[in-house]
C-alpha cells in the first residue's frame, strides 16, 4: 500500500516525478556556546556549494547564484561574524547579528545595494544551517524536473521557480487561494497544499500529485503512473480546440489568461487565449526592496502589452498594485497590522501613498503609447462608489483614455452590492471571487482548514456574483470573473448563465473550461445557474448543477 498524504488540490492536473524538499530558514540559538573557528569554513562551504551551482545553472539563475556566493566570500562580513563570535555571542548568533547589520547598512543606501538583501538573508541562512548541521535552506537549484514540497513558499520564491524543472508544487500548509497556488497555477503547474505530514517524505522519492483529487501518493502504482499519462494526453487532445470561448449555441464568453510577469505574457500569448483577464501587476514588484522606477515599469507592462499586440491584438486587463496582506512589500505595507486582510492593502495604499498608484499609472499610460495598445486597467480592493470613481479619475489623469478601458475589481460584498452605482463612473468591473467568498464568508483565504466555506458555490457568494452580472446587464458594460473559480468548468457554465461576459483563469484551466461550454446551450448554463441560486449549502448547488450538464463529458473531464 502506497502512503497516500490528503490536502486541497489547486487545479485539475496530475504529475508524477522525484521529491525535491524547500527546507525553512533556521532558527538561529542565542547565548554562548558553538566554536568560533567553524565560522570561516561554513562561510567557505557556503560560497563553494554556491559556485558549483553556478557551473551546471542557465546564465539568469548562474548570475544569481555568482553573486550570492561573492557575498559569501566577503572579508569584512567574516571578520566581523569571527570578532562577535570572540565576545561571547554563539556562532550562529554571531553571523545572524553580523548580516543584519550589513542588511541595514544596504537598505539605508538603497539603489543597487538594498536590491541586494535578499542574497545577504540567504547567505545568513545557509551559513547558519551549515553551522548548525541542518538542510540547506530554500528553494534548491534543480537539475531534473522535480516536484516541489515545501511548509510553505514565499510568493517571491514560487515566482521564481523555473517552470521547465518543476512539475509540481506541494505544501503542507497554505490555503488554495494563497497567492503561492495562484503562481503555481500561473506556471501551469499542478498544485496541492494543506497536506499535512508531506515533509516527512524523502528526498528523490518517487510521487504522484493528482490536483483535482488533492492527493500526492508516495511509490505510486504502475496504475496510477498510467491514469496520470492518460489525463496528461487527455489534457493535449482539449488542447487542440483552439476556438474562442461560446456556449454549443454561439453565445460568447471570451476566455482569457490570469498572468503576473511577462514571462507568463509569452507563455499565454502563445496558446487561444482571447487575451488577459487579470495582469496581478504585484509578482513584479514582489522580490523588490524599493519602487520599480517609472521607467522599469513602463518597460515591463510594455512587454506585457506588445505580447497580446500584432495584427490581431488581444484585450489585456492590468490590475494595479494589490500588496498588502499575504504580499507585503518592504516599501510600501505597514509591517504588524492586526488583521491585515481587512487593513491597508490594495487601492488603500493610494490613501498613504498617492504617488505610487500615479506612477503605475502613467507607466502603463507610456507603455500604451509606445506599443500602440490599449490596455484597461483596474483597481484592486475597491470598497465604495467614492473610490471607484476616484480611481477612474486619476486613471484617466495619467492618459488612460478612451480606448483604453477603467473598471474596479468587486471582490468586497459592499462593491457587488452596489455594483450598479460603481458601474455609473466605470467601464466595467471584474468579480474576484477569491476575495469576494474571503469577507463574504468571514473566511481567512490562507486557512486551508476552513476551504469549505471558501468555496465560491457557496450561495451567498453566488447571490453577490448574480447581483453584479445583473447591474452589469442593466448598464451594458462588461462583467468578467477572474478568480480562481473561473478555472472550475462547471462553475464556468454557472457563470455563463448568471451573465458573466469573460472568464479569466490560469492557462492550465482553460481547455476543459472551454470544451465544457462549447458541449451546452447558454439556456441550459442559465438552468444550472438558477439550480445552483435555489440550493442552500455549496455542495447542494454543485450537484445541482453536476446533475443539469452533460453525463458523458463530465465523466471525460472527471468532473
Ligand atoms: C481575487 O481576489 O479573486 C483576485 C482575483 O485577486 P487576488 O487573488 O490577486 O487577490
Ligand atoms: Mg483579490
Amino acid at each position: 500500500m502506497s502512503t497516500v498524504y490528503e490536502g486541497v488540490g489547486v487545479g485539475r492536473g496530475m504529475a508524477v516525478g522525484p521529491v525535491v524538499k524547500v527546507h525553512p530558514s533556521p532558527a538561529v540559538p542565542v547565548g554562548a556556546g558553538g566554536d568560533p573557528d567553524a565560522i570561516e569554513p561554513a562561510f567557505a562551504a557556503v560560497a563553494a556549494t554556491l559556485t558549483k551551482r553556478a557551473e551546471g545553472a542557465t546564465k539568469t539563475v548562474a548570475d544569481i547564484l555568482k553573486a550570492t556566493a561573492q557575498m559569501a566570500q566577503d572579508p569584512a562580513l567574516r571578520a566581523e561574524a569571527v570578532q562577535r563570535a570572540g565576545t561571547g555571542e554563539s556562532p550562529a548568533e554571531a553571523v545572524d547579528r553580523s548580516v543584519q547589520r550589513f542588511v541595514d547598512m544596504f537598505q539605508a543606501a538603497g539603489g543597487y545595494l538594498a536590491e541586494r538583501v535578499t542574497d545577504l538573508r540567504s547567505v545568513r541562512d545557509r551559513v547558519v544551517a551549515e553551522l548548525l548541521g541542518l538542510p540547506e535552506p530554500g528553494v534548491p537549484v534543480l537539475s531534473v524536473p522535480s516536484i516541489v514540497i515545501a511548509t510553505d513558499l514565499a510568493p517571491a520564491d514560487t515566482a521564481a521557480l523555473d517552470p521547465q524543472m518543476v512539475l509540481a508544487i506541494v505544501t503542507s500548509h497554505g490555503g488554495p487561494t494563497g497567492h503561492t497556488a495562484i503562481i503555481a497555477g500561473q506556471l501551469g503547474l499542478p498544485c496541492v497544499v494543506r497536506a499535512s505530514g508531506v515533509m516527512a517524505v524523502e528526498e528523490g522519492t518517487e510521487v504522484a500529485v493528482d490536483a483535482a483529487a488533492g492527493t500526492v501518493v508516495v511509490d505510486p502504482s504502475p496504475e496510477l503512473r498510467e491514469e496520470a499519462a492518460a489525463r496528461a494526453r487527455v489534457q493535449a487532445q482539449l488542447a487542440q480546440d483552439t476556438l474562442p470561448g461560446a456556449t454549443s449555441d454561439g453565445h460568447e464568453i471570451a476566455l482569457l489568461a490570469n498572468i503576473g510577469t511577462p514571462a507568463d505574457a509569452t507563455r499565454a500569448a502563445a496558446t487561444p487565449a482571447e487575451g488577459v483577464g487579470l495582469f496581478r501587476t504585484e509578482v513584479l514588484f514582489l522580490d523588490r526592496a524599493t519602487e520599480p522606477t517609472l521607467d522599469e515599469q513602463a518597460t515591463a507592462y510594455g512587454a506585457v502589452l506588445g505580447a497580446f499586440g500584432g495584427d490581431a491584438p488581444r484585450k489585456v486587463v492590468v490590475r494595479t498594485l494589490d500588496a498588502g496582506a499575504d504580499k507585503p512589500l518592504p516599501f510600501v505595507t505597514q509591517p504588524g497590522e492586526e488583521n491585515p486582510a481587512l487593513g491597508v492593502r490594495g487601492y488603500r495604499l493610494a490613501r498613504r501613498n498617492p504617488e505610487l498608484l500615479r506612477t503605475q499609472l502613467e507607466a502603463l499610460a507610456a507603455a500604451a503609447r509606445s506599443t500602440g495598445a490599449t490596455p484597461w486597467v483596474m483597481a484592486p480592493m475597491i470598497a465604495t462608489v467614492a473610490e471607484a470613481a476616484a480611481f477612474a479619475q486619476t486613471a484617466r489623469e495619467a492618459g488612460l483614455t478612451e480606448p483604453c478601458k477603467v473598471g474596479v475589481m468587486v471582490e468586497v460584498p459592499s462593491a457587488a452590492l452596489r455594483a450598479a452605482d460603481m458601474l455609473e463612473h466605470v467601464d466595467f468591473v471584474s468579480i474576484g471571487t477569491n476575495d469576494l467568498a474571503q469577507y463574504a464568508m468571514a473566511t481567512d483565504r490562507l486557512r486551508g482548514t476552513l476551504a469549505d466555506l471558501l468555496d465560491p458555490f457557496q450561495p451567498a457568494v453566488l447571490d453577490l456574483v448574480a447581483t453584479t452580472a445583473r447591474a452589469g446587464a442593466a448598464a451594458g458594460k462588461p462583467v468578467g470573473v477572474c478568480g480562481e473559480s473561473a478555472s472550475d468548468p462547471l462553475m464556468a457554465l454557472v457563470l455563463t448563465g448568471l451573465g458573466i461576459t469573460s472568464l479569466s483563469m490560469s492557462i492550465g484551466a482553460m481547455p476543459a473550461v472551454r470544451h465544457l461550454l462549447h458541449h451546452h446551450t447558454l439556456e441550459q448554463c442559465q438552468a444550472m445557474a438558477e439550480a445552483a441560486l435555489g440550493a442552500t449549502s455549496a455542495a447542494e448547488a454543485r450537484e445541482a448543477v453536476r446533475a443539469l450538464a452533460d453525463k458523458e463529458i463530465v465523466g471525460s473531464l472527471a468532473l
